[in-house]
Formats: C-alpha cells, sequence, structure tokens
C-alpha cells in the first residue's frame, strides 16, 4: 500500500472530505494565489465533521484570503528591507535570518511570507549560498544566526549538515536557532539522522517550533521534540494569535502548558502580521493583551510567552504588553488583576552616585 501524501489542491482535499466538491471552483483560484499542503499527520488531526476545526482553519483555504485590506503587505515585517544580500535579512545588528529555503510542509493561511514561499520556489543555489555565508564572516557582530525560509528542515539531512558545518567554522557566530514547523507537520521527519545534523560543536543550537493549538502536539509530535532535546539541542515555541484558532484564555492556556511539559520553554506569541489577506485571521492588539493577563492570572510563568508585533515596515519586534505598572510607576498590578500603590521613585535617587569610604 502507498504511504499517505500530503493533500496539494482542492481537488486532494475534496476527496478527503475536508471541503465540499461545491467549493472546488472558487478554492481553486485561493490555491492559484497562495500554496496548499497539508500532511498525513495534519489531515489525521482534522474533524471533517466541525465546520470550526481549529487545525482545518489554520491549513485549508479559504475565499477570504482574496480579499486584501488596505493595511496589508506582500511584505508585511520588510524582510527586503533589510536584506544586503540574497538569503540574508539583517535588521538587529547582533543576529541575521539566513532564508535556506522557500518551501514548507504544510502552507498556512496566516503566513507572512506567503508570497514568496510554495512549491517549486527551493533552496539557495551553491553560489548564492556561498555569498550569504561570506557576509556572515564579513559582519563580526553577526553573534546569532537563525536558519529559517520557508522550513529548513525540509532540507536533507546532509545538506543541513554541510550548511551548519559551515557555520561552525565562523567564530563570531556563537549560536545557531532553527525555525521550523516539521515536528508538527511531519514528526517522522524528526530522525536521528537530521537531529545529529544540527549539532555541532562549540556552537549552542536551539530549535523553536512553531505551533498554535495545543491539539497539534500529539504523542508523536511530542517524541518528535524529545528527539532534539535528548540530544542536547534546547527547544523554545512560537505561536501567532489567531482568530478561531487560539484566541481563548482556555486553549491557549492549555497550549502553553502542553509546551512546558514537553520541555519547550514558550518564547513568542506574535500578534498576526498583516499579510495578504488573512484578516478573517487576525484579532484586535486589545484582545490579545486580556488574553495576556490571563495567561498571567492563571498558568506558571513557565508559561508564558512574550505577546510581540512585528512592526511593519521592517522595523523589528517589540513586546506589547499586556503593561502592569503605571507611567509614573506609583501603581502595579497583580495577578488577580487588583491595583497596589508602590511607594518608590521610578528612578532611583542613588544612581551613579560614586560610594565614598571616607
Ligand atoms: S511553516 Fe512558516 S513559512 Fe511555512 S507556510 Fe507556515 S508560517 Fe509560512
Amino acid at each position: 500500500m502507498n504511504a499517505p501524501k500530503a493533500l496539494r489542491t482542492p481537488g486532494d482535499l475534496a476527496a478527503a472530505k475536508l471541503i465540499g466538491r461545491d467549493q472546488l471552483r472558487s478554492l481553486e483560484q485561493v490555491a492559484a494565489r497562495y500554496a496548499v499542503s497539508i500532511t498525513p499527520a495534519l489531515t489525521e488531526l482534522i474533524d471533517p465533521a466541525d465546520q470550526f476545526d481549529p487545525i482545518a482553519r489554520q491549513f485549508i483555504p479559504d475565499t477570504r484570503e482574496l480579499v486584501i485590506a488596505p493595511e496589508e503587505s506582500p511584505d508585511p515585517i520588510g524582510d527586503d528591507a533589510h536584506s544586503p544580500v540574497e538569503g540574508i535579512v539583517h535588521r538587529y545588528p547582533d543576529r541575521a535570518l539566513l532564508k535556506l529555503v522557500n518551501v514548507c510542509a504544510v502552507y498556512c493561511r496566516f503566513c507572512f511570507r506567503r508570497e514568496v514561499v510554495g512549491p517549486g520556489q527551493g533552496a539557495l543555489s551553491p553560489s548564492v549560498l556561498d555569498n550569504a555565508l561570506d557576509y556572515i564572516r564579513r559582519s563580526p557582530q553577526i553573534w546569532e544566526i537563525i536558519l529559517t525560509g520557508g522550513d529548513p528542515l525540509v532540507l536533507s539531512a546532509r545538506r543541513l549538515k554541510h550548511i551548519v558545518t559551515r557555520l561552525s567554522t565562523i567564530a563570531h557566530v556563537k549560536v545557531i536557532r532553527v525555525h521550523t514547523r516539521l515536528p508538527v507537520a511531519a514528526p517522522e521527519k524528526i530522525t536521528p539522522t537530521l537531529v545529529r545534523a544540527l549539532r555541532v560543536r562549540d556552537k549552542a543550537t536551539f530549535v523553536v517550533l512553531h505551533t498554535n493549538h495545543p491539539r497539534e502536539l500529539s504523542a508523536k509530535v511530542r517524541a518528535a521534540c524529545a528527539r532534539f532535546i535528548d540530544a542536547g539541542i534546547p527547544m523554545l515555541s512560537q505561536s501567532v494569535l489567531l482568530r478561531g484558532v487560539n484566541d481563548d484564555a482556555e486553549t491557549l492556556g492549555a497550549l502553553m502548558r502542553k509546551l512546558v511539559e514537553s520541555r519547550i520553554k514558550p518564547y513568542y506569541l506574535h500578534h498576526a502580521d498583516l499579510a495578504p489577506g488573512t484578516a478573517h485571521l487576525r484579532t484586535g492588539i486589545a484582545e490579545g493583551q486580556a488574553l495576556m493577563r490571563e495567561l498571567h492570572g492563571r498558568t506558571s510563568g513557565l508559561c508564558q510567552p512574550a505577546y510581540v508585533l512585528d512592526i511593519p515596515g521592517g522595523f523589528g519586534k517589540s513586546p506589547i504588553g499586556p503593561n502592569y505598572l503605571s507611567a509614573d510607576c506609583s501603581v502595579v498590578e497583580d495577578f488577580n488583576g487588583r491595583r497596589h500603590a508602590y511607594a518608590a521613585a521610578c528612578s532611583s535617587a542613588g544612581k551613579n552616585t560614586a560610594v565614598s569610604n571616607s
């Protein structure tokens, strides 16, 4: 029997009963614009009888994707403005992205790089990769390299090993961080060989898992993540706040707890970027802040990600609250929402005062 394959067209989705035949024509228009792929591991998690299924919502195309809001942009976080050479985004002084590939195992409907990722987009050519690595070598301020794409882990273990080994020869690069959705999309692909490919002497390697709903963390996915962690590669997580997927405190709390139980530290909760055709999946920032307050009130500090916004135009990420301290530092709010006076001033009167020993 043939192994199940990813669903890549509206026809595949209809055959799998994830959409109705009557939706075929309209969703083909969406698929012509934005790539579609749902792996067998994620297809298994979808309940076709539930029209509000949070996994389906992340991957099944929707005609609303063809409605572009005026504030949306094809390059919502300004990658292009900070790309000194092809394959590199150098936004912050001490770290740079190395975008190895523009292909993913699954295509998320909210993707902020949806205009550039998709089948056939391929990986960096050898000469472009050489040039990107040269840029890193010539930039001694780069302390951390973030391997991204697309999903860098769709590359073969051999190719990843080759790239990581070349990075390991650059003395000023101390940390290699890999951003991936592959452990969720295809946990069987996180093999011991792939895990070994990412480990390199004298550099700290971190893997950041992209995951948005607690149901994504199946036993197989947690076992795949354990292969990284048991090999000495710590894991962090990053999630996107999405309407109808995780925009309630119970789901968000369950996701963060399940991550921590799997030895994965929640790192970022992204406010959804202004990617084209994604307004139906975006919440308001005030809703996000209210959810973060609830999370703070009901879950351990280990379960708290930073709620961040990538500022449109390429100005980087900023934490966007909520804020628990008044502007003049006179009132601070506790985890139950009760407000307390704080007597000391915002800045210390003794700051920079020399200590006299006489
Ligand atoms: S895995 Fe990441 S890069 Fe790929 S489609 Fe999803 S959000 Fe975009």
